[in-house]
């Protein structure tokens, strides 16, 4: 079997929330426009690394997505995304404060690593590259939102981007977040991932998929009114015996086996 980051998040988010989707197959329907456009995003970003025309692909691979039947929300439209997305492109280009050499090789990099005896956890880290002279793994985040800077060090506790310092065993780690906001803006967060946390990851690891083997699913998605993840949950459907939300947000795809690895692929 193998893991991946978004594997091990569902479980720890609600059990259930992991069976329905890993057991039985529920995926959410692929037409979050956000999620689309962050695709077509880091399409764009690779492009400008391999110094192509990174507006074009973003054009490109967004106007692929158009007739997908997009649902938007936060009253964005196609061409508003698109816009901001060019002005982020055009921000991101002249600071100049990332560098990926050699980008064939340094984007969209491959890390397995071997959990317990017939297990593998799979990750593919956006970028190794620098940022302001020092070397770090980078991941892109495209949002409506910044990202919270305050109190001082927060980002160190990101659960993604310890995750990554795990497989890859690199400390040094950085956030670059596209925020698609009325202003666009690009936020550059560097941190320290220590030996610590990444042990404590891995341990992490290895007790959640004892629990996932030992099917243990119940339902908890943990936090009460009014942050009641079970409201934003795309599988609320499936626990209300609700078709019509079942109808609305999933499609069925049998076949788990291999699902870390395309998480890790489309996410
Ligand atoms: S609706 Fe709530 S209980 Fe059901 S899977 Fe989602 S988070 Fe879990």
């Amino acid at each position: 079997m193998t893991y991946s980051y978004t594997q091990i998040s569902h479980y720890l988010t609600c059990p259930r929330r992991y069976r329905h989707r890993y057991l039985d197959g529920w995926r959410e329907k692929d037409t979050r426009a956000a999620l689309l456009f962050g695709r077509a995003f880091e399409q764009a970003l690779a492009a400008y690394f391999l110094r192509d025309d990174p507006a074009a692909v973003l054009f490109r691979e967004w106007t692929a997505c158009q007739k997908q039947g997009l649902r938007y929300s936060n009253g964005d439209t196609w061409d508003r995304m698109l816009q901001q997305g060019i002005q982020l492109l055009d921000r991101f280009c002249q600071d100049e404060r990332i560098r990926v050499r050699q980008p064939r090789r340094n984007l969209q990099v491959k890390f397995t690593r071997s959990v317990s005896q017939n297990n593998e956890f799979v990750a593919y880290i956006d970028a190794i590259g620098r940022l302001d002279g020092t070397g770090c793994l980078l991941e892109w985040k495209t949002t409506a939102s910044r990202y919270p800077e305050e109190p001082d060090g927060l980002l160190a506790l990101d659960p993604q981007l310890v995750c990554y310092s795990w497989i890859t065993g690199i400390a040094e780690v950085a956030l670059v977040v596209f925020v698609r906001k009325r202003l666009v803006e690009v936020q550059y967060l560097r941190t320290t991932i220590t030996k610590e946390q990444r042990q404590e990851f891995g341990q992490l690891v290895e007790d959640t998929i004892r629990r996932i083997e030992s099917a243990q699913f119940l339902p908890h998605s943990g936090i009460r009114f009014p942050q009641n993840p079970c409201s934003s949950c795309p599988y609320i459907g499936l626990c209300l015996g609700r078709q019509e939300l079942v109808e609305a947000a999933l499609v069925r795809k049998p076949g788990a086996e291999d699902l870390g690895r395309l998480d890790e692929l489309t996410y």
